[in-house]
């Protein structure tokens, strides 16, 4: 009977060297599952042999039938732990003896059958050996598609292992580095394990590393880190460890499938506004590629990169000025993509949505009166899709705030009246309302005679319903005519 003195903690491991926040048990493919810990200060960037805890040995005491197979122990079936899990098993069920430099064990040790598929492929991720590499890094990212062995390359180092094969200069360990990580990457309970063990940024650093050819690995690659950049628990952290550059990097790729990846992944990012600066400083050219792929024959394309500049669009000013100036200098991409007939509603909702939010720039009026006008013809077409309207509405109200556009939107104000100040949508009644409010203010003659054929009753009716308005105006009147007790 082997000695079962193993660490007495209150978990399966020991968290004696641990800081980690990786939690101590996870529900994976239906079971409860301890991820590898490992001893502290370890980063598999700086020093790739990484020593995992120990799991704690169940007591020979605790148990009388063998874990796997659950023969009765007796004098003949004598108990043997599996140096790996701490589990009590028959020397049937834990025959194998082998080496464990994940352990930092010196000897081969007994390991049971349970563990022995995912043991062996982590002890081959520690050989110098290249073949040992190549078979460990296959093999592991096939067990990441196996249900049953899911939980064993968790609770074994089987993420280390993966992580320390991804510093290897070899295209094939890189593919299967890139898939097993974005397989283990959908498992969002192991979130918090993928990036305190380094996925991120070895999926990073894969990106950075990989040839034109290699669409597979770029692709599986950039699906990772776009789990990870949508994740509230980890977008941060996926920032922080260096995940725009690569999706920039990306984006500009010759080849359709990892670029629109890449961009969709982008879009997650560009929700940050803290990210605004470094995308459109990038040096890959990021904003002009961005801007050229709204005009492009792909509608998902389009819909994505407007996605990303509407995103873009919504932070300062300078960065709306930005956008205007590339678009100017690249052909006029967002006249074309707002012009274009799309299948899709959302290519026209995330195009007016980018202009409305460009509108706002007062340096920039000049280079959008194209777009101005656009949204005006789009709006006497009545759109059907609330969004679409929203967007068109709140874009030409956000063009009435200055003096110089209204002479262009004065055409505007009865497809207003019918489109959108009689819309049962509120957000909509609301920017008809502004913009009317703003003709009237800078062209007050024209608009009151616009109004007064058709509309007067719904912007009356409309600012009567709008919170403390009517209070306003009353206040200000009574503020003007001081004496009331006494006539003029
Ligand atoms: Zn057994
Ligand atoms: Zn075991």
């Amino acid at each position: 009977m082997e000695n079962g003195s193993g660490f007495a903690g209150q978990g399966r491991r020991s968290s004696r060297q641990s800081t980690s926040m990786v939690p101590e048990t996870v529900r994976v493919e239906g079971r409860d599952v301890h991820p590898a810990r490992v001893e502290s200060n370890y980063d598999v960037f700086r020093a790739p042999k990484f020593v995992l805890l120990k799991a704690r040995w169940v007591s020979d005491t605790e148990v009388n039938t063998c874990a796997a197979c659950g023969a009765k122990f007796n004098q003949l079936r004598r108990k043997h732990h599996c140096r790996l899990c701490g589990l009590v098993f028959c020397a049937k069920c834990c025959k194998e003896k082998m080496r464990l430099p994940q352990l930092a064990c010196e000897e081969a040790e007994r390991v049971c059958e349970l563990c022995r598929p995912v043991a062996e492929l982590v002890t081959k991720s520690r050989s110098s050996h290249l073949p040992f590499q190549l078979d460990s890094a296959k093999g592991l990212a096939q067990a990441t598609r196996n249900p049953a062995l899911v939980p064993k390359v968790v609770e074994l180092g089987g993420i280390q292992a993966l992580i320390t094969l991804s510093l290897i200069d070899s295209v094939h360990i890189r593919r299967h580095v890139t898939s097993g990580l974005h397989v283990l990457s959908t498992h969002q309970q192991l979130h918090t394990s993928l990036a305190e063990a380094g996925a991120i940024k070895a999926v990073c650093k894969v990106l950075t590393s990989v040839g034109h050819t290699e669409d597979d690995t770029l692709c599986d690659g950039i699906s990772a880190l776009m789990v990870f950049c949508k994740a509230p628990e980890l977008k941060m952290r996926a920032l922080d460890d260096g995940a725009l550059g690569p999706v920039l990097a990306v984006c500009t790729h010759p080849t359709p499938a990892p670029a629109l990846l890449a961009l969709m992944t982008l879009s997650h990012i560009a929700e940050n506004p803290a990210t605004h600066e470094a995308i459109v400083d990038s040096p890959k050219q990021a904003l002009p590629r961005i801007l050229a792929m709204t005009a492009t024959q792909d509608e998902q394309m389009q819909e994505v990169s407007l996605k990303i500049l509407a995103h873009l669009s919504n932070g300062a000013d300078k960065i709306r000025h930005r956008i205007v100036q590339d678009d100017f200098s690249s052909g006029r991409c967002l006249h074309k993509a707002l012009g274009s007939n799309p299948k899709s509603d959302q290519v026209l909702c995330n195009a007016a949505c980018l202009v409305a939010n460009l509108a706002v720039s007062g340096s920039d009026q000049g280079g959008l009166h194209d777009v101005m006008e656009l949204c005006g013809t789009l709006l006497t077409t009545g759109p059907s899709n609330t969004e679409l309207l929203a967007h068109l509405t709140r874009a030409l109200a956000n063009f009435a705030a200055f003096k110089q556009n209204t002479s262009r939107l004065i055409g505007n104000v009865q497809p207003v009246v019918s489109n959108c100040l009689r819309s049962g949508v509120s957000p909509v009644r609301t920017h008809a309302l502004r913009f009317l409010l703003s003709l009237l203010a800078h062209l007050p003659e024209q608009t009151a005679q616009a109004l007064t054929r058709d509309g007067a009753q719904e912007l009356l009716q409309g600012l009567g319903s709008v919170p403390g308005l009517l209070d306003v105006i009353k206040s200000s009147l009574v503020a003007q005519a001081p004496d009331r007790a006494k006539p003029m």
